[in-house]
């Protein structure tokens, strides 16, 4: 079985902190591409490290802002007016996406959540414990503790023979260990340096829970800047820093 390639297209916080993109990941088979969260600067990025996004097939949401979300109306306008895109697409994501998706369309390019796309797009909202299966991708959704104005969802995808956890943003939840087990990689957001144990990972809580999460590889992402600053002096242990451009082949 051929391997399973993540490319971090993006893995920066809402900030702009250390002139990262914002979050988005695409993990490409021998016979799926696809995007896990597309942040606002998704686009940009996809141009900017050479992925095509006419090959991608699904994006997949752990949750709605506009960090993890809002390239969603750049990408839809992009494929109907330049792409001229044919081949479906779907989307999956929490429940209540597909107001938020025409929302975020219409306040940012008003009359685009009436149109009528070029092409097949599925929204399929994700119900934690209920696994999703999509073409050759398995989901498998998780309830986390982030509040963004619909359920927030840490992920656990399964593409080909190899299993990718992700936090999405969340503070720390039992549900991570479960999300970690044995995945060839366990991608988690690590915010800050030291955290009061709301909204977001930091690494403090992370360096403790290292011995639960039970991943071959730990990538770090979605740092702020106070993260990013401290970084270089922190004995890393299990946990590598994910940068933009790094590609991973699992
Ligand atoms: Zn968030
Ligand atoms: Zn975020």
């Amino acid at each position: 079985m051929a391997s399973v390639e993540l490319r971090v297209l993006g893995c920066g916080d809402a900030f702009g902190s250390g002139a990262r993109f914002q979050t988005c990941f695409h993990l490409k088979s021998d016979r799926h591409s696809l995007l896990l969260d597309c942040g606002a600067s998704s686009l940009i990025a996809m141009q900017r490290f050479g992925v095509d996004p006419g090959a991608i097939e699904a994006i997949v949401l752990s949750h709605l802002h506009g960090d993890h979300f809002g390239g969603l109306p750049f990408f839809l306008l992009h494929a109907h007016y330049v792409a001229k895109r044919r081949r479906g697409l779907a989307i999956a994501g929490p429940a209540g996406m597909a107001s938020r998706i025409n929302a975020a369309l219409e306040v940012l390019f008003p009359g685009s959540a009436s149109l009528t796309w070029r092409f097949p797009l599925q929204l399929i909202e994700l119900t934690p414990g209920q696994i999703c299966a999509l073409g050759g991708l398995r989901i498998m959704p998780f309830a986390v503790d982030h509040p963004s104005g619909a359920p927030a969802l840490g992920l656990r995808l399964r593409l080909g023979r190899r299993t990718i956890g992700y936090t999405g943003d969340t503070a720390w939840s039992e549900a991570l260990i479960e999300i970690a087990r044995q995945a060839d990689l366990f991608i988690a957001e690590c915010y800050s340096p030291r955290g009061n144990g709301k909204h977001h990972l930091d690494w403090q809580t992370l360096r403790q829970r290292a011995p639960e999460l039970a991943a071959r590889r730990i990538l770090l992402s979605h740092m702020s800047a106070s993260m990013l600053a401290e970084l270089p002096k922190l004995d890393l242990g299990p946990f590598e820093p994910a940068q933009d451009g790094l590609t991973i082949t699992l």
